[in-house]
Protein backbone atom coordinates (compact mmCIF):
# COMPACT_ATOMS: atom_id res chain seq x y z
CA UNK A 1 0.00 0.00 0.00
CA UNK A 2 1.26 3.66 -0.79
CA UNK A 3 -0.16 5.06 2.35
CA UNK A 4 -0.07 3.52 5.62
CA UNK A 5 -3.24 1.85 7.49
CA UNK A 6 -3.70 5.09 9.34
CA UNK A 7 -3.94 7.25 6.47
CA UNK A 8 -6.62 4.80 4.90
CA UNK A 9 -8.81 4.89 7.89
CA UNK A 10 -8.54 8.65 8.88
CA UNK A 11 -9.09 9.65 5.09
CA UNK A 12 -11.54 6.82 3.68
CA UNK A 13 -13.81 5.70 6.74
CA UNK A 14 -13.24 8.65 10.02
CA UNK A 15 -15.41 11.70 10.01
CA UNK A 16 -17.62 10.68 7.19
CA UNK A 17 -20.85 10.16 9.62
CA UNK A 18 -22.68 11.88 12.01
CA UNK A 19 -21.97 10.13 15.27
CA UNK A 20 -24.81 9.74 17.21
CA UNK A 21 -24.87 10.62 21.14
CA UNK A 22 -24.79 6.93 21.95
CA UNK A 23 -21.33 6.68 20.41
CA UNK A 24 -19.28 7.41 22.94
CA UNK A 25 -15.75 6.67 21.36
CA UNK A 26 -16.23 5.96 17.64
CA UNK A 27 -13.20 5.06 15.62
CA UNK A 28 -9.50 6.27 16.77
CA UNK A 29 -9.43 4.45 20.04
CA UNK A 30 -8.87 1.23 20.59
CA UNK A 31 -12.12 0.42 21.13
CA UNK A 32 -14.93 2.28 20.76
CA UNK A 33 -17.55 2.80 23.56
CA UNK A 34 -21.42 2.80 23.03
CA UNK A 35 -24.82 3.27 24.66
CA UNK A 36 -27.50 0.46 24.33
CA UNK A 37 -31.27 2.37 25.05
CA UNK A 38 -32.42 0.98 28.47
CA UNK A 39 -34.63 -2.84 28.66
CA UNK A 40 -32.87 -3.58 24.93
CA UNK A 41 -30.77 -5.94 24.43
CA UNK A 42 -27.70 -6.25 22.07
CA UNK A 43 -28.14 -8.32 18.70
CA UNK A 44 -25.10 -9.06 17.03
CA UNK A 45 -24.22 -10.78 13.99
CA UNK A 46 -21.09 -11.13 11.35
CA UNK A 47 -20.90 -11.69 7.83
CA UNK A 48 -17.57 -12.00 5.70
CA UNK A 49 -17.50 -11.38 1.84
CA UNK A 50 -14.48 -13.06 -0.17
CA UNK A 51 -13.39 -11.64 -3.58
CA UNK A 52 -14.28 -15.00 -6.04
CA UNK A 53 -16.01 -16.63 -3.12
CA UNK A 54 -18.89 -14.53 -2.87
CA UNK A 55 -18.62 -12.10 -5.67
CA UNK A 56 -16.71 -11.77 -8.90
CA UNK A 57 -13.38 -10.77 -8.24
CA UNK A 58 -14.36 -7.87 -10.87
CA UNK A 59 -17.31 -6.58 -9.13
CA UNK A 60 -17.54 -2.69 -8.82
CA UNK A 61 -16.47 -1.28 -5.37
CA UNK A 62 -19.68 0.14 -4.66
CA UNK A 63 -21.45 -3.02 -5.31
CA UNK A 64 -19.49 -4.63 -2.64
CA UNK A 65 -19.71 -2.23 -0.33
CA UNK A 66 -23.72 -1.81 -0.19
CA UNK A 67 -23.65 -5.99 0.07
CA UNK A 68 -21.26 -6.39 2.59
CA UNK A 69 -23.11 -3.75 4.82
CA UNK A 70 -27.15 -5.15 3.53
CA UNK A 71 -26.27 -8.81 4.23
CA UNK A 72 -25.65 -8.15 7.89
CA UNK A 73 -28.62 -5.71 7.52
CA UNK A 74 -30.76 -8.58 6.61
CA UNK A 75 -29.74 -10.63 9.71
CA UNK A 76 -30.39 -8.03 12.44
CA UNK A 77 -33.74 -7.28 10.40
CA UNK A 78 -34.52 -11.28 10.70
CA UNK A 79 -33.90 -11.13 14.55
CA UNK A 80 -36.16 -8.01 14.50
CA UNK A 81 -33.88 -5.96 15.87
CA UNK A 82 -32.90 -2.43 14.69
CA UNK A 83 -29.44 -1.37 13.55
CA UNK A 84 -26.90 0.41 15.72
CA UNK A 85 -23.73 0.11 14.98
CA UNK A 86 -20.95 -1.98 13.08
CA UNK A 87 -17.54 -2.59 12.70
CA UNK A 88 -15.63 -2.99 9.67
CA UNK A 89 -12.38 -5.38 8.50
CA UNK A 90 -10.84 -4.59 5.38
CA UNK A 91 -8.41 -6.92 3.84
CA UNK A 92 -6.85 -5.33 0.97
CA UNK A 93 -4.52 -6.46 -1.69
CA UNK A 94 -3.12 -2.87 -1.95
CA UNK A 95 -4.22 0.52 -1.14
CA UNK A 96 -5.99 2.03 -4.61
CA UNK A 97 -7.74 5.41 -3.83
CA UNK A 98 -10.51 5.06 -6.75
CA UNK A 99 -11.38 1.79 -5.84
CA UNK A 100 -11.32 3.15 -1.56
CA UNK A 101 -13.15 6.26 -2.35
CA UNK A 102 -16.07 4.51 -4.66
CA UNK A 103 -15.99 1.94 -1.62
CA UNK A 104 -16.39 4.34 1.08
CA UNK A 105 -18.65 6.34 -0.36
CA UNK A 106 -21.02 3.50 -0.98
CA UNK A 107 -20.66 1.68 2.37
CA UNK A 108 -22.01 5.34 3.98
CA UNK A 109 -24.71 6.00 1.71
CA UNK A 110 -25.84 2.38 3.06
CA UNK A 111 -25.31 3.23 6.36
CA UNK A 112 -26.64 6.24 6.22
CA UNK A 113 -29.86 4.49 4.46
CA UNK A 114 -30.33 1.95 7.57
CA UNK A 115 -29.52 4.05 10.18
CA UNK A 116 -26.15 2.54 11.37
CA UNK A 117 -22.77 3.62 12.02
CA UNK A 118 -19.32 2.74 11.20
CA UNK A 119 -17.59 2.77 15.02
CA UNK A 120 -14.50 0.86 14.16
CA UNK A 121 -12.75 -1.97 12.51
CA UNK A 122 -9.32 -3.19 11.27
CA UNK A 123 -7.72 -2.51 7.83
CA UNK A 124 -5.03 -5.36 6.81
CA UNK A 125 -2.94 -6.43 2.95
CA UNK A 126 -4.75 -9.71 2.27
CA UNK A 127 -6.46 -10.89 -0.66
CA UNK A 128 -9.68 -9.07 -1.00
CA UNK A 129 -11.90 -9.68 1.73
CA UNK A 130 -14.52 -7.65 3.81
CA UNK A 131 -15.92 -8.52 7.24
CA UNK A 132 -19.22 -6.77 9.29
CA UNK A 133 -19.75 -6.97 12.49
CA UNK A 134 -22.94 -5.40 13.14
CA UNK A 135 -24.66 -4.27 16.26
CA UNK A 136 -28.49 -4.17 16.48
CA UNK A 137 -31.07 -3.65 19.61
CA UNK A 138 -34.32 -5.25 20.51
CA UNK A 139 -36.79 -4.31 23.57
CA UNK A 140 -35.39 -7.20 26.16
CA UNK A 141 -36.78 -10.52 25.05
CA UNK A 142 -38.62 -9.22 21.84
CA UNK A 143 -36.08 -10.92 19.23
CA UNK A 144 -37.29 -13.19 17.39
CA UNK A 145 -35.68 -16.36 16.50
CA UNK A 146 -35.59 -19.72 14.11
CA UNK A 147 -37.58 -21.98 17.12
CA UNK A 148 -40.67 -20.56 17.62
CA UNK A 149 -42.46 -21.92 14.67
CA UNK A 150 -45.49 -24.13 15.75
CA UNK A 151 -47.62 -26.49 13.26
CA UNK A 152 -51.01 -24.74 11.86
CA UNK A 153 -48.50 -20.98 11.38
CA UNK A 154 -48.63 -19.77 7.59
CA UNK A 155 -45.57 -19.20 6.53
CA UNK A 156 -45.26 -15.85 4.56
CA UNK A 157 -42.06 -14.40 2.63
CA UNK A 158 -41.04 -10.97 1.48
CA UNK A 159 -40.29 -9.96 -2.16
CA UNK A 160 -39.70 -11.90 -5.26
CA UNK A 161 -37.70 -15.41 -4.39
CA UNK A 162 -35.23 -16.61 -7.09
CA UNK A 163 -34.04 -13.13 -8.54
CA UNK A 164 -30.69 -12.91 -6.90
CA UNK A 165 -29.69 -16.32 -8.74
CA UNK A 166 -31.06 -15.82 -11.80
CA UNK A 167 -28.91 -12.72 -11.54
CA UNK A 168 -26.05 -14.25 -10.65
CA UNK A 169 -26.43 -16.47 -14.04
CA UNK A 170 -26.52 -13.44 -16.26
CA UNK A 171 -23.56 -11.92 -14.10
CA UNK A 172 -22.06 -15.25 -14.88
CA UNK A 173 -22.77 -15.05 -18.56
CA UNK A 174 -24.55 -17.94 -18.77
CA UNK A 175 -27.65 -16.55 -19.35
CA UNK A 176 -28.66 -13.15 -21.57
CA UNK A 177 -32.06 -11.07 -21.14
CA UNK A 178 -33.22 -7.75 -22.66
CA UNK A 179 -30.88 -4.88 -21.02
CA UNK A 180 -33.88 -3.53 -18.48
CA UNK A 181 -34.09 -7.04 -17.46
CA UNK A 182 -30.88 -8.08 -16.57
CA UNK A 183 -30.20 -4.63 -15.03
CA UNK A 184 -33.40 -5.56 -12.48
CA UNK A 185 -31.80 -8.96 -11.99
CA UNK A 186 -28.22 -7.62 -11.50
CA UNK A 187 -29.58 -5.23 -9.24
CA UNK A 188 -31.07 -7.94 -6.86
CA UNK A 189 -27.65 -9.67 -7.08
CA UNK A 190 -25.41 -6.98 -5.88
CA UNK A 191 -27.51 -4.32 -4.34
CA UNK A 192 -29.94 -6.28 -2.37
CA UNK A 193 -32.33 -4.44 0.00
CA UNK A 194 -32.30 -5.40 3.40
CA UNK A 195 -35.80 -5.54 4.84
CA UNK A 196 -35.39 -3.64 7.92
CA UNK A 197 -38.68 -2.06 8.69
CA UNK A 198 -40.42 -5.25 7.68
CA UNK A 199 -38.13 -7.21 10.32
CA UNK A 200 -38.64 -4.72 12.97
CA UNK A 201 -42.48 -3.86 12.37
CA UNK A 202 -43.14 -7.70 11.58
CA UNK A 203 -41.63 -8.79 14.97
CA UNK A 204 -44.47 -8.81 17.60
CA UNK A 205 -46.60 -10.53 14.93
CA UNK A 206 -44.51 -13.58 14.51
CA UNK A 207 -43.48 -17.07 15.88
CA UNK A 208 -39.86 -17.49 13.81
CA UNK A 209 -37.76 -15.05 11.73
CA UNK A 210 -35.13 -15.97 9.41
CA UNK A 211 -33.44 -14.29 6.15
CA UNK A 212 -33.59 -16.25 2.84
CA UNK A 213 -29.49 -16.12 1.61
CA UNK A 214 -29.32 -19.48 0.43
CA UNK A 215 -32.87 -20.65 -0.75
CA UNK A 216 -36.14 -20.89 0.31
CA UNK A 217 -36.12 -24.43 0.76
CA UNK A 218 -32.82 -23.96 3.43
CA UNK A 219 -33.22 -20.95 5.40
CA UNK A 220 -36.96 -22.26 5.97
CA UNK A 221 -35.34 -25.89 6.84
CA UNK A 222 -33.38 -23.66 9.57
CA UNK A 223 -36.58 -22.79 11.19
CA UNK A 224 -38.12 -26.55 10.85
CA UNK A 225 -35.03 -28.00 12.21
CA UNK A 226 -34.76 -25.02 15.62
CA UNK A 227 -38.54 -25.47 15.58
CA UNK A 228 -39.23 -29.57 15.33
CA UNK A 229 -42.41 -28.68 13.30
CA UNK A 230 -42.33 -29.24 9.69
CA UNK A 231 -43.67 -27.58 6.04
CA UNK A 232 -45.83 -27.68 3.43
CA UNK A 233 -44.90 -24.98 0.55
CA UNK A 234 -47.27 -24.38 -2.25
CA UNK A 235 -45.55 -23.85 -5.56
CA UNK A 236 -48.21 -21.62 -6.67
CA UNK A 237 -47.83 -19.26 -4.31
CA UNK A 238 -44.12 -18.74 -5.00
CA UNK A 239 -43.35 -14.66 -5.48
CA UNK A 240 -41.32 -14.76 -8.77
CA UNK A 241 -40.67 -11.67 -10.68
CA UNK A 242 -41.58 -11.03 -13.63
CA UNK A 243 -37.87 -10.67 -14.65
CA UNK A 244 -37.07 -13.96 -13.78
CA UNK A 245 -40.14 -15.65 -15.43
CA UNK A 246 -38.67 -13.28 -18.72
CA UNK A 247 -35.14 -15.12 -18.22
CA UNK A 248 -35.40 -19.02 -17.62
CA UNK A 249 -38.59 -21.17 -17.50
CA UNK A 250 -40.83 -21.65 -14.95
CA UNK A 251 -39.71 -24.49 -13.75
CA UNK A 252 -36.34 -23.36 -13.48
CA UNK A 253 -37.59 -20.34 -11.31
CA UNK A 254 -39.02 -22.47 -9.10
CA UNK A 255 -36.15 -23.86 -8.42
CA UNK A 256 -34.19 -21.14 -8.10
CA UNK A 257 -36.49 -19.66 -5.68
CA UNK A 258 -36.45 -22.45 -2.87
CA UNK A 259 -32.52 -23.48 -3.84
CA UNK A 260 -31.18 -21.04 -5.23
CA UNK A 261 -29.14 -18.17 -3.01
CA UNK A 262 -28.62 -14.02 -2.64
CA UNK A 263 -32.38 -12.98 -2.05
CA UNK A 264 -32.40 -11.48 1.48
CA UNK A 265 -35.72 -11.35 1.61
CA UNK A 266 -37.08 -12.23 4.99
CA UNK A 267 -39.18 -15.65 5.51
CA UNK A 268 -41.47 -15.60 8.86
CA UNK A 269 -44.18 -17.40 10.74
CA UNK A 270 -47.04 -16.25 11.92
CA UNK A 271 -49.77 -18.08 14.33
CA UNK A 272 -53.40 -17.52 13.12
CA UNK A 273 -54.68 -15.70 16.32
CA UNK A 274 -51.94 -13.02 14.61
CA UNK A 275 -52.69 -13.50 10.94
CA UNK A 276 -55.74 -10.61 10.82
CA UNK A 277 -53.72 -7.90 12.50
CA UNK A 278 -50.67 -9.20 10.76
CA UNK A 279 -52.10 -9.10 7.61
CA UNK A 280 -53.89 -5.61 8.21
CA UNK A 281 -50.27 -3.89 9.41
CA UNK A 282 -48.99 -5.70 6.42
CA UNK A 283 -51.58 -3.82 3.87
CA UNK A 284 -51.35 -0.22 5.99
CA UNK A 285 -47.55 -0.08 5.83
CA UNK A 286 -47.18 -2.16 2.13
CA UNK A 287 -45.14 -4.47 2.87
CA UNK A 288 -44.67 -6.76 0.12
CA UNK A 289 -45.66 -10.32 1.67
CA UNK A 290 -46.92 -13.10 0.36
CA UNK A 291 -48.62 -16.57 2.38
CA UNK A 292 -46.38 -19.35 0.45
CA UNK A 293 -47.71 -22.28 3.07
CA UNK A 294 -48.30 -23.54 6.29
CA UNK A 295 -46.48 -25.49 9.18
CA UNK A 296 -47.15 -29.08 10.22
CA UNK A 297 -46.71 -31.44 12.59
CA UNK A 298 -45.44 -33.98 10.23
CA UNK A 299 -41.75 -33.39 10.03
CA UNK A 300 -39.58 -32.49 6.64
CA UNK A 301 -40.43 -29.98 3.99
CA UNK A 302 -42.85 -30.95 1.33
CA UNK A 303 -43.48 -28.45 -2.05
CA UNK A 304 -46.76 -28.82 -3.65
CA UNK A 305 -47.24 -28.77 -6.93
CA UNK A 306 -50.36 -27.22 -9.03
CA UNK A 307 -51.72 -30.74 -9.59
CA UNK A 308 -50.77 -31.84 -6.29
CA UNK A 309 -47.70 -33.95 -6.83
CA UNK A 310 -44.79 -33.41 -4.70
CA UNK A 311 -41.91 -31.48 -6.18
CA UNK A 312 -38.65 -33.15 -4.40
CA UNK A 313 -35.83 -31.01 -3.98
CA UNK A 314 -31.89 -32.21 -5.07
CA UNK A 315 -29.59 -29.61 -3.14
CA UNK A 316 -31.41 -28.00 -0.75
CA UNK A 317 -29.57 -24.38 -1.17
CA UNK A 318 -25.82 -23.53 -1.21
CA UNK A 319 -23.04 -24.91 1.71
CA UNK A 320 -19.76 -23.91 1.30
CA UNK A 321 -18.42 -27.15 2.07
CA UNK A 322 -20.05 -29.50 -0.22
CA UNK A 323 -17.99 -31.32 -2.52
CA UNK A 324 -20.51 -31.06 -5.62
CA UNK A 325 -20.64 -27.21 -5.49
CA UNK A 326 -17.94 -25.37 -7.11
CA UNK A 327 -20.10 -23.07 -9.13
CA UNK A 328 -22.06 -21.19 -6.98
CA UNK A 329 -21.26 -18.57 -4.54
CA UNK A 330 -23.11 -17.66 -1.96
CA UNK A 331 -23.32 -16.28 2.06
P1 LIG B 1 -5.28 -1.14 17.13
O1 LIG B 1 -3.90 -1.37 16.64
O2 LIG B 1 -5.39 -0.50 18.45
O3 LIG B 1 -6.17 -2.33 16.95
P2 LIG B 1 -5.92 -0.07 14.58
O4 LIG B 1 -4.71 0.58 14.06
O5 LIG B 1 -6.26 -1.42 14.06
O6 LIG B 1 -5.88 -0.02 16.16
O7 LIG B 1 -7.15 0.88 14.32
C1 LIG B 1 -7.15 2.22 14.76
C2 LIG B 1 -8.57 2.71 14.88
O8 LIG B 1 -9.19 2.68 13.59
C3 LIG B 1 -9.43 1.81 15.76
O9 LIG B 1 -10.37 2.64 16.42
C4 LIG B 1 -10.13 0.91 14.79
O10 LIG B 1 -11.37 0.45 15.29
C5 LIG B 1 -10.30 1.84 13.59
N1 LIG B 1 -10.32 1.14 12.30
C6 LIG B 1 -9.35 0.36 11.74
N2 LIG B 1 -9.70 -0.06 10.51
C7 LIG B 1 -10.93 0.44 10.28
C8 LIG B 1 -11.85 0.35 9.20
N3 LIG B 1 -11.60 -0.35 8.09
N4 LIG B 1 -13.03 0.99 9.33
C9 LIG B 1 -13.32 1.69 10.44
N5 LIG B 1 -12.50 1.83 11.48
C10 LIG B 1 -11.31 1.21 11.42
MG1 LIG C 1 -6.52 -3.33 15.20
Amino acid sequence: MTDNEFDIIAHFFQGRQALPAAVVTGIGDDAAILDIPPDSQLVVTMDTLNAGVHFPVDTAPADIAWKTLAVNLSDLAAMGASPRYFTLSLSLPGSDTAWLEAFATSLFAAADTYDITLVGGDTTRGPLSLSVCAFGTVARGRACTRQGARAGDRIYVTGTLGDGAVGLRIALGQLEATPQTSDYLLQRLRRPIPRVAIGVGAASYVSAMIDISDGLAADLGHILTASAVGAELAVAQLPLSAQACATVSHDEVVMLALTGGDDYELCMTVPQTQVSAFEARARQRGWPLTCVGMITEQPGLRVIRTDGSELVLGRRGYQHFSVNDTTEQSS
